[in-house]
Parts: C-alpha cells; structure tokens; sequence
C-alpha cells in the first residue's frame, strides 16, 4: 500500500516537470512570431530623379513625371 502511494507521487512529479518545460517552450516561440511583423512601407521615387522621393503616389517636383513604387 505504501508503495502504491509511492509510485503515485513521483509519477505525478514527473508529470509536473514536463508539464512545467513544455509550457515554457511554448512561451519563448510565441515571442519569436512576433517579431518578423511590419517590415519594409512602400515608398515612391522619380525614376530620373533618385532624391526626389514620397510615401504616397505622387508627382515629381522636378520633372513632374509620376513617382514609381520602390520595393
Ligand atoms: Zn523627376
């Protein structure tokens, strides 16, 4: 009898320790996830002239040609 309770108690520690790793591998990947988010806005630049550049469509002030999206 007193064996059975034994077994019982370290088996539930056991249980407890893995338990207790799995829960914390599971935290740290829910933290690497989150950080590949938001990466890289789109902006637009004047084709001939490099500098002139925006965060929207618009035209350039040199030239007045179109700005083109930039990757
Ligand atoms: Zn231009």
């Amino acid at each position: 009898m007193k064996k059975q309770i034994a077994q019982i108690l370290v088996f539930s520690s056991v249980i407890g320790m893995l338990y207790a790793c799995s829960g914390n591998q599971t935290e740290s990947s829910a933290e690497k996830t989150d950080s590949t988010a938001t990466a890289g806005s789109s902006n637009y630049a004047c084709p001939m002239h490099t500098s002139v550049k925006s965060d929207k469509p618009a035209a350039c002030d040199s030239c007045g040609m179109e700005l083109e999206k930039v990757k």
